[in-house]
C-alpha cells in the first residue's frame, strides 16, 4: 500500500505536461496540450490538414487527441472543425449557445461529434478538468477555459473586449496564462482600417489591446505564474516586440520586477510557437 502510494506520487510528480499554440491570431487559432498520453486541442480555426502537419512537427500523433475545445463561432476558431470531425471522429466541446451559432445548415459536423458542456462547472477531459467560463466579445456567445493538470492551471482566453469579473478569477488563478494581446493602440488608431472596425475592435465587446493585456499582468502578477503567452496577435495592428515592450514599459513603470522564473513568449500567427513543457 504504502510503495502504491509512494510510486502513485512519483509518477505524478513526473507527469510531463506540454503546452503549444499552433497557429495564433485572426487568420486562425489552434492550441494544443497534452501529457505523455493523451491531448486535447483549443479551438479548429485551420485547416484540420494543417492542425495533423503542426501536431506532427511537435512530436505528437492525432490519434492521441481526445477532443477539441471550441470557444466561439468565428471563423479563425472553426474553420477545421467540420473536417475534424468528419475525418477523425474528434467530439469537440463547447456550450449550447455556441452550438447553435455554428450549427447552420452549411455546417456538417457528425452528430456523433457534438458535446455540450456546461459553464463554470468541471467536466473531465484526456485527464484534465476542464471549466468553460464566459469573456466578453462580439460573438452570439464566447468562453475561455480553465485547465486543470494535475497541480498545474492552464487558462487560455483568446477574444475578448475586456476582462469582466467572471473571467478574472480565472486569470488570476493561472500558472499558465494564454491571453489575448490583439493590437497596438496607435498601430490600430493611425491604421488603414474604417472608423466602424476601429471602434469594434477597441470596444468591450472586441478584442484585447496589449496596455489592457500589460495593464492586467501588472495588477495580478504573481510567484504562482510561471509562463504568459500573449495570443491573437493582429497582423496589421501589432507585433511581437510591440507587445514585449509594452509589458516592459508598464511593469517598469509599476516598478514590478519579474522574479526570473517567469517565462513570456508571444505565440506566432501561422506556425507552431515554441513547446513550453511543465511538470503536472
Ligand atoms: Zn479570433
Ligand atoms: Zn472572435
Amino acid at each position: 500500500m504504502f510503495y502504491d502510494l509512494l510510486l502513485a506520487s512519483i509518477n505524478k510528480v513526473l507527469m510531463k505536461l506540454n503546452f503549444c499554440g499552433l497557429s495564433s491570431g485572426s487568420s486562425g487559432n489552434c492550441y494544443y496540450l497534452g501529457n505523455e498520453f493523451h491531448g486535447i486541442l483549443i479551438d479548429a480555426g485551420i485547416a484540420a490538414t494543417s492542425i495533423r502537419k503542426f501536431l506532427k512537427n511537435i512530436g505528437i500523433s492525432m490519434q492521441t487527441i481526445m477532443g477539441v475545445l471550441i470557444t466561439h463561432n468565428h471563423t479563425d476558431h472553426i474553420r477545421g472543425l467540420e473536417v475534424l470531425s468528419r475525418k477523425n471522429t474528434l467530439p469537440a466541446f463547447t456550450t449550447r449557445n455556441i452550438w447553435d451559432s455554428i450549427l447552420t445548415p452549411k455546417m456538417k459536423i457528425s452528430r456523433d461529434c457534438i458535446r455540450e458542456i456546461p459553464l463554470q462547472q468541471k467536466f473531465h477531459l484526456a485527464g484534465f478538468d476542464v471549466e468553460a467560463f464566459l469573456v466578453c466579445h462580439d460573438a452570439p456567445e464566447t468562453i475561455g477555459f480553465y485547465i486543470c493538470a494535475g497541480e498545474k492551471k492552464i487558462t487560455i482566453v483568446t477574444d475578448l473586449g475586456h476582462i469582466c469579473q467572471t473571467a478574472a478569477p480565472y486569470l488570476q488563478a493561472s500558472n499558465l496564462l494564454v491571453i489575448e494581446s490583439n493590437y497596438d493602440e496607435q498601430m490600430l488608431m493611425n491604421g488603414k482600417y474604417p472608423h466602424y472596425l476601429k471602434a469594434r475592435i477597441k470596444s468591450d465587446q472586441g478584442h484585447l489591446g496589449n496596455h489592457q493585456a500589460s495593464a492586467f499582468l501588472a495588477d495580478n502578477i504573481s510567484d504562482n505564474l510561471s509562463h504568459i503567452c500573449f495570443a491573437h496577435l493582429s497582423k496589421n495592428n501589432n507585433t511581437p516586440e510591440t507587445v514585449l515592450q509594452t509589458l516592459k514599459k508598464t511593469f517598469s513603470d509599476r516598478g514590478i520586477i519579474l522574479n526570473g522564473h517567469q517565462q513570456i513568449s508571444v505565440l506566432n500567427r501561422n506556425m507552431p510557437s515554441e513547446v513550453i513543457r511543465l511538470t503536472e
